[in-house]
């Protein structure tokens, strides 16, 4: 028995954290739970507008293959039958996503897959004699030709990135999956939905009976908050932890304008639509509601803006190039000195994942640690 008050410290309340925290809990651990901010959840955090779940830090849609992670959250809540079928806006005209037999007929009035496939084929025709793309433009036009390219891909991608097409790398569009029957589901996977109730209920499932100390930031109390355990989990931004020596890792931000529209029970009629023109400086329009088929009177919408990150905004994409790939291969090296420190979670893996991998790599880390 030693004689510190936790054997955890899990610095971070998110998905990965609370995971972790639920298994080691499980195994009897005794742990403590921190965050900075003054809610749990991290990112999948949601706030309750009368009704409304609003996820605060941008949609969050639960999608998997993997069956172990399903049935694992649907342990803590029950999931609604929600279909992410976002929509894409083009100079007032309306398209379905992913590219489908829907966005085809909007695009060109086929109505076959075989009529579809022969319009993509002499769309690309065009753009044949382009041997090695050298830019995301002429990689995109290569790979679907100019109308999906102009009306659909160009815009969104320049607001993401914040720079011309031309001036992208090409590596960013491998692929472009084209999908020749009528089905607006954006994911491929076997299992999808919102928790009933928002995601508030899934991490509450997963601390319950687990000390939470809110508002409290690891690195501002770090000598006090050591003393108590015997080990951390450390699921914040690794480059933070070792207080930026070797530099700052950078991502791309978000910004978010939310609304709340008394005089509309019906903004959009969808949750997810996208805005696909440079000139329309947001991304997409959310329409909380629609995740979770909500009936209220009012509505609650949230306008999405890339953003360049700076310190004291909120970390949301890592990149992936090879400086930040380098750095955060050295800063792993660091982590490897640190026998009572785990590192886990999107920040402390400087990675980007989705929830159901998250859940996969928390469960993974445990089992590793506790031996479950
Ligand atoms: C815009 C966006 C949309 C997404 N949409 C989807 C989706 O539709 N479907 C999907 O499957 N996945 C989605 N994801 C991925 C999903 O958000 C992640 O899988 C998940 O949030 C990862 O959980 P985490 O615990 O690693 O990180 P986080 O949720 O970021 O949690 C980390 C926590 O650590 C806390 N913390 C950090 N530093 C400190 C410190 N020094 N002291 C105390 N606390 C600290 C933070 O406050 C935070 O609460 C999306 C991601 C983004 C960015």
């Amino acid at each position: 028995m030693n004689n510190k008050t936790y054997d955890y410290l899990i610095v971070g309340a998110g998905l990965f954290g609370a995971t972790f925290a639920h298994e080691a809990r499980r195994a009897g651990k005794r742990c403590l739970v921190i965050d900075k901010r003054p809610h749990r959840g991290g990112n999948l955090y949601c706030e309750d507008a009368d009704g409304i779940h609003v996820h605060k830090y941008g949609a969050h849609i639960f999608h998997t293959d993997n069956r172990e992670v399903w049935q694992f959250v649907n342990h803590f809540v029950e999931f609604n039958r929600y279909t992410n079928a976002p929509m894409a806006s083009y100079q007032g005209r309306l398209y379905n996503l992913p590219f489908n037999m829907n966005t085809f007929y909007q695009l060109w009035g086929v109505t076959t897959p075989a009529e579809a496939r022969a319009q993509i084929e002499k769309q690309r025709a065009a753009y044949a004699h382009i041997a090695e793309p050298a830019n995301l433009e002429e990689q995109a036009l290569k790979l679907c030709g100019r109308d999906i390219y102009d009306r659909l891909i160009k815009g969104y991608t320049e607001k993401q990135w914040g720079r011309a097409a031309t001036e992208l790398p090409a590596f960013i569009i491998r692929r472009l999956p084209f999908r020749f029957t009528f089905d607006n589901n954006y994911f491929n996977d076997a299992f999808q939905g919102i928790p009933i109730g928002g995601y508030n209920p899934l991490i509450d499932g997963l601390l319950e009976g687990t000390e939470v100390r809110l508002e409290t930031d690891y690195l501002t109390h770090r000598a006090e908050l050591d003393k108590l355990a015997e080990k951390t989990l450390f699921t914040g931004c690794i480059d933070e932890f070792f207080d930026y020596s070797l530099g700052r890792l950078e991502y791309r931000s978000l910004r978010f304008e939310e609304h709340r529209l008394e005089d509309t029970d019906n903004f959009q009629g969808n949750a997810v639509v996208n805005y696909t023109e440079r000139s329309v400086p947001y991304t997409r329009i959310i329409e909380h509601k629609h995740f979770e088929f909500g009936r209220q009177p009012h509505t609650v919408v949230t306008y999405e803006y890339p953003d360049t990150f700076a310190p004291g905004k909120e970390p949301y994409y890592p990149v992936n190039d090879e400086r930040n790939s380098h750095l955060y291969a050295a800063y792993r090296e660091m982590a490897g000195t640190q026998p009572n420190v785990l590192f886990g979670g999107r920040l402390g893996q400087y990675t980007y994942a989705d929830m159901d991998d998250t859940v996969a790599a928390a469960l993974e880390m445990a089992r590793k640690v506790f031996g479950q």
